[in-house]
């Protein structure tokens, strides 16, 4: 099986490429990807990236690319609606000539946020940002364009790889005595690498089937399970590193919890980010961990790591 994987270098485009190898061979790129043929990993270049599916002619595309700069979009609508709707819609029109499987991430930020149950995949949407208007786009150009396509929604990434919340939250606390985190956003953290292996095992089932049946095409919820705020995600953060790490100079005692307003940004959040994951499981027969597991290895790995 050849799988073409878009977006390489990001949280989830990295864990991709090791989840995805043992499924075939993996040809990952990234944006400043070119190919003999006029193929390009570019996003913005529509041209490029339908030569490079028609050059590759992989079984599978796993777009892990997006413009995810959710405050930025909003001064920058055109270039994020060329990467996070147009470039998904063309992907999908390439895929759907190749006979390919098309894996796509999308997000929480397609919903308003409204009330306090878990969003389930056909609830309506009501995006409040530029970033979630443009990723509500890239889903729908997709289901219209493709029949084999796998949509993930997933909420509050992260990865051990570069910068992150809770990075920032250690810093801080190193730094102040007393930190300010907002406590009415609900969500689930979680991780690039659950992300990527709950991707691979689904690609796995998918690909088993016959050519012509193509059951568990569409959208699915994918977040770790249970929920907290950015306040409860910074208390479990700083808990569980005064725990591996006693020695760690961490001064701050208290994390005030304050409304979203506190902290008024360019783009609207979701007050509720909840995901209800149950169509996902039950298709795939698949469990997803408690967020806090997923959170503690992050923690493990970044500040012991002789531990792992
Ligand atoms: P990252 O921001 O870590 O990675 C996005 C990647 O897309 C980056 O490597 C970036 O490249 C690449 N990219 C941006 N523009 C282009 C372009 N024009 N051509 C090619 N590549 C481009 O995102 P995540 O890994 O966190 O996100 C993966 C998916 O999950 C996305 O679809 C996102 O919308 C979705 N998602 C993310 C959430 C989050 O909290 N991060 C929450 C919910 C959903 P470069 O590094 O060069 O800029």
């Amino acid at each position: 099986m050849r799988l073409l994987l878009l977006g390489r270098n990001g949280q989830v485009g990295w864990e991709l490429q090791r989840s995805l190898a043992p499924l075939g061979e993996v040809i990952a790129l990234d944006r400043h990807s070119t190919l003999p043929d006029g193929g390009s990993g570019d996003l913005s270049d529509l041209e490029g990236l339908r030569a490079a599916v028609r050059g590759l002619r992989p079984d599978v595309i796993v777009n892990a690319a997006a413009f995810t700069a959710v405050d930025r979009a909003e001064s920058e609508p055109e270039q994020t609606h060329a990467i996070n709707a147009e470039a998904p819609g063309v992907l999908a029109e390439a895929a759907q000539a190749a006979g390919a499987w098309l894996v796509h991430y999308s997000t929480d930020y397609v919903f308003d946020g409204s009330g306090s149950t878990p969003w389930v995949e056909e609830d309506a949407t009501g995006p409040l940002s530029v970033y979630g208007s443009t990723k509500l786009e890239g889903e729908q150009r997709i289901a219209a364009a493709c029949e084999r396509h796998l949509i993930l929604r997933t909420s509050w990434v992260y990865a051990a790889r570069g910068g992150n919340f809770a990075k920032t939250m250690l810093r801080l606390a190193a730094e102040r005595e007393r930190l300010t985190v907002i406590d009415d956003q609900y969500g689930a953290p979680t991780g690039a690498e659950l992300i990527a292996d709950v991707t691979a095992l689904v690609l796995r089932q998918l690909c088993a089937q016959s050519p012509s049946t193509f059951a568990g095409a569409g959208i699915h919820h994918l977040a770790a399970a249970g929920e907290t705020t950015w306040n409860g995600y910074a208390r479990f953060v700083l808990d569980t590193a005064r725990e591996l790490r006693p020695d760690l100079p961490l001064k701050a005692e208290e994390v005030t919890p304050v409304p979203t307003s506190a902290f008024p940004m360019p783009a609207r959040r979701p007050l509720n980010s909840r995901l209800d994951t149950r169509r996902l499981r039950g298709t795939f027969n698949l469990a997803l961990p408690p967020w806090q597991q997923g959170v503690r290895r992050m923690l493990t790995e970044i500040l012991n790591p002789e531990a792992v």
